[in-house]
């Protein structure tokens, strides 16, 4: 049974305490504190509210995600602590208020345990940028956890936390969670409010769960979405996720046979051929797509997303938040402060993102990658006329050893080839463990569904996942 599952029921029939497993959590984030994947831990704060919720629940109260502890991705917001995005330039800035998913996750009762390591500003696929050292695999440390949110996906990997929140803008979610062998969901673009989530690509981003398992994911990502007034791309669509298994029997799955030759890894392959034997064994019928403007999904995004990214990043000044280096004129303070602030990583992507926002080359490389991602969206809408969902790797290789990519971005980039597309057209997609490699580094897939049909993408891995069962193999949750 699912391992969330289990925990609820441990905790409902009093077997387990809410008290209990966050002090149990917070035990094992210290021990395991080499693993580097929290920035900050909430000791005090978070023992706090775990009594609060144990009253609550005393009293009778249903709460959706009923105490279990969470790590947030130190790019949103928590009231009175630290949001540092990674980054130098934000050590020591507070945030004054909660992001809206942060509301969520306390009334309806998880406990918040720290804040997660991450690549600079969620710039990265590795966590190495992070000013705070890389995060390493817990399958293996001398391999990266991935990233960007790699803090979240290992926090919830190293048996830590149960659930986690990352963000997602060319796979921050969905690559970590196949590096560390849990679930990762990027939602539909507008299901989650961005509120207090510091904007990278703000036409790209969305706010997504980790968990042990496609349980655990639905209902964390339940908990967090709905419109949300202080997001006006936010979209009020009914969230019941909670997944059911599924008679494969003549669903439609479609296939990207441009992905398959690009898998790196054979014992990837060889899993992604696994599963679609499976799919086929239990009557699902395959549909091999065309998507003949998806080989520009890498092209368009490191276009998109660095201008999103450069204008962002303009806010950071030394003005209004974090850290000064002071001078004598206000030219220079700027010029100091982003110099000494910012990481490699960002600086390479701000001159990318200005360059392509320039005057004389705004048409040729904006303007034209806007037109690129809006073929992407519509071979989408096709292929989603003949499927009811899209299969597919998650990426093209195990994890990686650290440092093997740092010095060259674009192998780095490329890595992100199966993600991408799903952001540029703004669906819904989940990585999903299913085995392990001879190496004991977990392999993961990726199942993309229609623009807010979360709930067949829950309702089909969870079907894939009760055949194969990573969680029981990985032996999470044990608290
Ligand atoms: N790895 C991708 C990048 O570096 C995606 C990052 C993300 O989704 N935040 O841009």
């Amino acid at each position: 049974m699912s391992v969330v599952r289990q925990l609820k029921y441990r905790i409902q029939n009093g077997e387990l305490s809410i008290v209990d497993l966050v002090k149990s959590s917070l035990k094992k984030a210290k021990e395991k504190s080499n693993l580097n994947c929290f920035i900050s831990l909430f000791e005090d704060k978070a023992l706090e509210h775990a009594y609060n919720i144990q009253e609550r629940v005393k009293k009778g109260e249903e709460l959706k995600l009923f105490g279990l502890p969470v790590a947030v991705k130190d790019n949103i917001n928590v009231k009175g602590s630290e949001t540092t995005c990674g980054s130098n330039i934000l050590k020591g800035y507070v945030s004054p208020y909660n992001a809206t998913v942060v509301e969520k996750l306390i009334e309806n009762g998880a406990v918040i345990a720290g804040k997660a390591n991450m690549d600079e500003f969620a710039f990265g696929s590795t966590n190495e940028t992070s000013a705070f050292g890389p995060v390493k695999n817990p399958y293996d440390e001398t391999r990266v956890s991935g990233g960007s949110s790699g803090g979240s996906a290992v926090s919830v990997a190293a048996d830590i936390v149960p659930f986690a929140l990352g963000s997602d803008t060319g796979g921050s979610i969905r690559q970590p969670a196949a590096f560390c062998g849990v679930v990762g969901v990027k939602p539909t673009y507008g299901r989650v409010s961005r509120y207090g989530l510091v904007a990278f690509g703000s036409s790209l981003d969305q706010i997504g769960p980790f968990s042990y398992d496609v349980y655990g994911a639905s209902i964390l990502l339940d908990a967090i979405s709905g419109f949300d007034e202080k997001d006006s791309t936010s979209i009020n669509k009914p969230s019941n996720f909670e997944p059911e298994l599924r008679d494969l029997k003549g669903i439609k799955v479609g296939v990207i046979n441009e992905f398959a030759d690009q898998i790196q890894s054979d014992e990837v392959k060889g899993v992604y051929y696994k599963v679609l034997d499976f799919l086929k064994a239990s009557g699902a019928e395959i549909v091999e797509l065309e998507l003949p403007h998806i080989k520009y999904s890498i092209a368009s995004y490191y276009i998109v997303a660095t201008s999103e990214a450069s204008s962002n990043l303009a806010r950071f000044d030394g003005v209004r938040y974090g850290n000064r280096v002071n001078s004598d004129n206000v030219k220079d303070m700027y010029f100091k402060t982003r110099s000494e602030g910012f990481g490699e990583e960002v600086k390479r992507r701000i001159l990318l993102g200005t360059f392509a926002l320039s005057s004389g080359y705004y048409d040729a490389y904006y303007l034209k990658a806007l037109g690129v991602r809006k073929l992407i969206a519509k071979d989408f809408e096709k292929a989603f006329s003949g499927v009811d969902i899209i299969f597919t790797p998650a990426t093209p290789t195990t994890a990686f050893k650290l440092g093997e990519k740092l010095d060259n971005p674009l192998e780095m980039y490329l890595s992100d080839i199966f993600t991408v597309p799903v952001n540029l057209a703004g669906l819904p997609a989940l990585t999903l463990p299913i085995e392990f490699s001879k190496e004991k580094l977990p392999i993961g897939m990726q199942f993309i569904s229609k623009w807010f049909d979360e709930k067949t993408m829950f309702d089909i891995a969870y079907t894939v996942e009760d055949y194969y069962k990573f969680y029981e193999k990985a032996g999470y949750g044990r608290f």
